[in-house]
């Protein structure tokens, strides 16, 4: 019974003469240890308003929300759900998109909406169904990062129609029967209405 009083007694000592674990945040500065999961920050430049981590995080933090009429897909990240768990940034498909970063504690506020982002991405609709096939950057990452072989894929010639302008943007709106319409009547055509334009099976 000696030996664990002394023990303690020296755990006391040890204690008194070190410094503290706890900081003084928010009065004295709080320096994270290396590694530290803290606020996911957004890279405007390398988010491409994919979806993917909204799939991925645990406790729906993330939603996304699109607007055929605006074309415009808004992604809202809400910090007041947020479990600093790392797989936005672990599934983020350009690997760039989010990085958890030191700040946590400057989270702190009083109105939960001051900590909820908002982001808004250009969508990819298809002209013939005005179904959603993804956002305009999404596409285009996949094309950088596929160079030629890109035009393989008739997602990717719908981004080039569209830039070429192969087809008139009025054209694409003329009530067009359905067993008249051709491809390259639409610059932008889902994978769906482009298989039954091809083989004349629309109805
Ligand atoms: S996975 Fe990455 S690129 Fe896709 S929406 Fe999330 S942050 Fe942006
Ligand atoms: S860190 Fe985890 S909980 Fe927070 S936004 Fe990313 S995936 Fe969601």
């Amino acid at each position: 019974m000696r030996y664990p009083k002394l023990r303690e007694l020296k755990e006391a000592i040890i204690s008194l003469i070190s410094k503290p674990y706890t900081t003084k945040f928010p009065k004295g500065e709080f320096k994270p240890f290396p590694g530290y999961r803290g606020k996911p920050v957004v890279d405007e430049d390398n988010c491409v308003g994919c979806e993917t981590c909204a799939n991925v995080c645990p406790p729906g933090a993330i939603t996304f929300e699109d607007d055929t009429n605006t074309g415009i897909r808004t992604i809202t990240r809400n910090y007041g759900q947020c479990i600093f768990c790392g797989k936005c940034e672990e599934h983020c498909i350009t690997g760039k998109g989010v990085k958890l970063s030191d700040e946590i504690f400057d989270l702190a506020c009083f109105d939960r909406n001051e900590v909820i982002e908002k982001q808004e991405r250009e969508l990819l609709i298809c002209e013939n169904c005005g179904a959603i096939i993804t956002t305009k950057d999404h596409i285009r990452f996949i094309h950088e990062k596929l160079g030629p072989k890109a035009y393989s894929s008739v997602l990717n010639l719908n981004m080039l129609n569209e830039r070429l302008q192969l087809v008139r943007n009025e054209d694409a709106q003329l009530k067009i029967k359905d067993d008249l319409k051709r491809k390259d009547m639409f610059n932008i055509l889902c994978p769906n209405c482009n298989r039954k334009i091809q083989c004349k099976i629309l109805k």
